[in-house]
């Protein structure tokens, strides 16, 4: 899909139970074309990205930029590099994650230069790139100021909010990028793109301020709280209590972020000990589930495999003697 003149999306569809829609991966420039994360580590996702360069794009992929570490977006790293001789670009905070989970290629790896950095893919495509944390510590935002195309990575999502890391530094990474001259539209790593930029950013930045002034409000009424207690008094339209955790995930994180700035303060609480014992058990057990669960994956996988190959085949596992055609009358003149 032909976003502007310079940008095409290709988009992927999840079934993941979090991102119901699509996850989306955006190439940049002409001949020395940039990629804007390589998807995830799964055949969906390289299946579509090599179907698409085969049949729309006839551009060689120079680079490959990672908005951020998350492996929805990084699974495909060294995959690109084999098949297509990807340079690789990312924040220099996401390295260790991907280190640990060897998703970096042997060569062909560096970070971003500074916040504010130019990419020049060349015919005067320039695409800047802004540090712009919070989701987590390393994601950056890209602008193609020419075109009014910003692509945003998990920081800004299509129809749903994010995860936030660290609240203190999104919310002005959000301020940022809702101040950006000439920003018509915003490419989200899920979901659709986003037409109305900078009422969705403030939007996000209303919603966030609100609840905070709601927990500062729950506070004011006095007394050491537990986020839990906080949440529960917060969240009073909460229907679904399967979403509390979640809920609470959210209280934490503003909590996090009045603490920083010196706005609350913590009594600290007591971890449950655990025996010796208790901890050996809790994690036998959890072994066993992950062995479980790899021997579940590699037979669904075999399965599928199986199917496809069979697609090849007659289907001889379905009939002795399979049905047969013979014509009634005479051949067409
Ligand atoms: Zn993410």
């Amino acid at each position: 899909m032909q976003v502007s003149p310079s940008v095409r999306a290709i988009q992927i569809p999840d079934d993941h139970l979090m991102r119901p829609e699509f996850t989306t991966i955006y190439l940049v420039g002409k001949d020395q074309a940039l990629l804007i994360d390589a998807g995830e580590n799964i055949d969906a996702h390289r299946w579509m990205l090599r179907g698409y360069l085969a049949a729309v794009e006839r551009t060689e992929i120079a680079t490959v930029a990672l908005s951020h570490y998350h492996f929805g977006h990084s699974g495909n790293l060294k995959w690109l590099r084999e098949h297509y001789r990807a340079d690789v670009l990312l924040h220099p905070e996401g390295i260790p994650f991907l280190k640990a989970k060897d998703f970096l290629p042997a060569e062909g790896v560096s970070t971003f230069q500074e916040d504010g950095q130019v990419l020049d893919l060349g015919g005067g495509v320039r695409l800047q790139v802004f540090f712009t944390p919070g989701h987590t510590a390393d994601s950056v935002s890209f602008y193609l100021e020419d075109e009014g195309v910003l692509f945003s990575g998990d920081t800004m999502l299509g129809s749903s909010t994010t995860v936030i890391d660290d609240l203190h530094a999104y919310m002005r990474s959000l301020e940022r990028l809702r101040d950006l001259p000439h920003l018509t539209v915003i490419c989200p790593a899920h979901g659709p793109l986003i037409h109305d930029p900078r009422e969705r950013i403030q939007a996000y930045i209303d919603h966030r301020t609100q609840r905070e002034r709601r927990i500062l409000e729950v506070l004011a009424e006095g007394g050491e709280l537990t986020s839990w207690d906080i949440m529960l008094r917060v969240y009073t339209d909460l229907r679904d209590t399967r979403l509390r955790r979640a809920a609470d995930g959210n209280v934490r994180t503003h909590l996090r972020k009045l603490e920083k700035e010196g706005r609350l303060q913590v009594v600290p609480g007591v971890k449950k000990e655990k025996s010796p014992e208790e901890q050996e058990r809790e994690e036998a057990e959890a072994r066993r589930q992950a062995e479980v669960l790899v021997q579940a994956r590699e037979a669904e996988e075999q399965a599928r495999r199986a199917a496809l190959a069979a697609q090849e085949n007659p289907p001889v596992d379905e009939w002795e003697v399979m049905p047969r055609y013979r014509l009634v009358g005479a051949a067409p003149e």
